[in-house]
């Protein structure tokens, strides 16, 4: 308990400093987890990216969920990771990731440190012409169409594409609709699933679902996060797009990608000055 409130205080100090708030609620029998968003006015992916060890669908009295004012998630700085770096990942701007943290000095950034970002700043880079945007920021891995699969040597349909990006790579909705699948789904392991009434969206091999069956999804919203759960040889997202049931290739649909020094297509992000 005592630990509990030093760390509570903690909080408090920080908020007063940084550019945001954090604070614990406690779970009352009964409550669900979009019942408890409402009430706090806050997003349920945040809290559930916030909240390792919460799921939405088994929440129970007593226990404690942190969340944040604004909604926003934590960042790890990883040793040799640039700031440059995480801002692509996000699809935001160095500068408002050092706004929100109050950074002034790029050389205090250290491994281990953790930024807030906050969902107002996310995807505010995505190309959105082609009405879709990149889910994740990363090179195509393995292309949709005809393969040998990667594990099982053998020939197969991919009904995707495999965008590689390091474990815990935040993924976005690439479109606005509703979740109709998150959870276990055979070789896609983590998987979600996203349908806006004409086309379907699915996202593969995740580490952390960040959303529930039936929640309403803004495009560019933080849904999970990246992994190699399921039939993976390596953290990737496979990204799926159907329509009436059948696969199209994602390449045809997503926004322009430019191709990397090691001959990969990587996002391009629609604003200028990322630094990349
Ligand atoms: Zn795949």
């Amino acid at each position: 308990m005592k630990k509990f409130i030093l760390f509570t205080l903690l909080l408090m100090i920080t908020s007063i400093y940084l550019g945001y708030t954090m604070k614990y609620y406690v779970v009352k029998s009964g409550d669900t987890l979009s019942e408890i968003s409402q009430k706090l006015g806050v997003s349920p992916n945040s809290i559930l990216d916030l909240n390792v060890m919460i799921k939405a669908d088994k929440i129970y009295s007593g226990q404690k969920i942190l969340y944040s004012k604004p909604n926003g998630v934590f960042e790890t700085v990883n040793k040799g990771e640039a700031l440059w770096y995480i801002a692509a990942e996000y699809f935001a701007t160095t500068n408002d990731i050092l706004k929100f943290n109050k950074i002034k000095d790029l050389n205090f950034l250290f491994p281990g440190e953790k930024l807030f970002i906050p969902f107002s700043i996310m995807c505010k880079t995505s190309n959105k012409k082609s009405g879709i945007i990149w889910p994740v920021f990363g090179e195509i891995t393995s292309p949709y169409g005809w393969r040998i699969n990667p594990l099982f040597h053998k020939k197969e349909f991919h009904s995707g594409v495999d965008i590689g990006a390091p474990e815990g790579t935040p993924v976005f909705s690439a479109i606005s609709g509703v979740v109709t699948y998150a959870g276990w789904f055979g070789g896609y392991g983590r998987m979600i699933q996203i349908f806006n009434g004409h086309m379907l969206t699915r996202y593969g091999h995740l580490s952390k679902i960040d959303c529930y069956v039936g929640e309403h999804i803004k495009q560019g919203e933080i849904i999970g996060r990246i992994g190699s759960t399921g039939w993976s040889t390596g953290p990737h997202l496979h990204f799926e797009i159907r329509i009436n049931g059948n696969a199209y290739n994602p390449l045809g649909y997503l926004p322009y990608a430019h191709w990397s020094g090691e001959g990969k297509r990587l996002p391009t992000p629609y604003q200028e000055g990322m630094g990349y």
